[in-house]
């Protein structure tokens, strides 16, 4: 572990792409970010500016083209089963159920499937999921879905959870109930998580730290601590506090730029 303690650090990592058309596209450039234990980051900014490239290389899908992660010491250069990723669509199976879902990983002989089946049944508990565990996802909804998504990346206890605009396609009242039920999932679990958004209240409302990126290139501009108590409340939302912070993110953005 360096010594400044962090868990996660990220030290000037560049990413070039190819175009089909030749040329290079900066996606990512010297981005530098140190993330404590347990907390909980959260990446925003607007469409293209390098969100899913940076959380798929700390996630080890996808290599660098310059700088160094390491997680808990570790230099990630692929996938670990310390890290679970949620993304915008879950991609389930859908002719497998709920529970099979959830626990497909064990089928492919990377875990136990009877302790696998046990923490699956208590984490689709906690996420309200009692009873779906032998429908199918096309019996389920949107919110589920995504609930079933977030299941599977929990099962194998990752230390460190990155999601990807996880609730982003849901309704507004389904993402609302997620982001609370996900608050008190991580105050639970304590894990160590990384959710991209470009919703500037989610980012707001979820977070420790909002770590704000800008476009070509895509950089880190700003890097705001949130505190304010939790469990957070929907009620806080309207908050002076709350518009405060949430300012002081949106002023990154011009207009032609906005988030929401
Ligand atoms: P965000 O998640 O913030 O919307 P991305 O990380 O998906 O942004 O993309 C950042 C930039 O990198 C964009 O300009 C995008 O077009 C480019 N990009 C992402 N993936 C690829 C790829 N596989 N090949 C070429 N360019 C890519
Ligand atoms: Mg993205």
């Amino acid at each position: 572990m360096k010594p400044d303690g962090a868990y996660i650090h990220i030290d000037r990592a560049s990413k070039k792409f190819a175009t089909r058309s030749g040329e290079q596209v900066l996606a990512l450039s010297e981005v530098n970010l140190s993330i404590d234990k347990g907390k909980f980051i959260t990446l925003v900014g607007p469409s293209g500016c390098g969100k899913s490239t940076l959380l798929r290389i700390i996630g080890g899908l996808l290599s660098r083209s310059s700088g160094r992660v390491s997680i808990g010491g570790e230099e990630i250069d692929a996938p670990t089963d310390g890290v679970g990723m949620v993304f915008q669509s879950p991609v389930l199976l859908p002719w497998r159920t709920v529970l099979d879902n959830v626990t497909i990983a064990a089928d492919l002989g990377r875990a136990n499937r009877d302790l696998v089946n046990e923490r699956a049944l208590r984490f689709l508990k906690m996420v309200g999921l009692s009873g779906f565990e032998n429908k199918y996802p096309g019996e389920l909804s949107g919110g589920m879905q995504q609930r079933v998504g977030i299941t599977r990346a929990l099962v194998h206890d990752p230390d460190v959870l990155l999601m990807d605009e996880p609730f982003a396609a849901l309704d507004a009242l389904t993402r609302d109930r997620l982001q609370v039920e996900l608050q008190a999932l991580w105050m639970a679990s304590q894990k160590t998580v990384i959710f991209v958004t470009h919703s500037i209240q989610e980012a707001v409302f979820l977070a420790d730290r909002v770590v704000v990126l800008a476009p070509r290139p895509g950089r880190v501009v700003d890097d705001i601590a949130i505190d304010l108590p939790r469990p957070r409340t929907l009620e806080m939302v309207n908050s002076k506090v709350f518009g405060d912070y949430s300012n002081a993110v949106r002023r990154h953005f011009d207009a032609e730029e906005t988030v929401q």
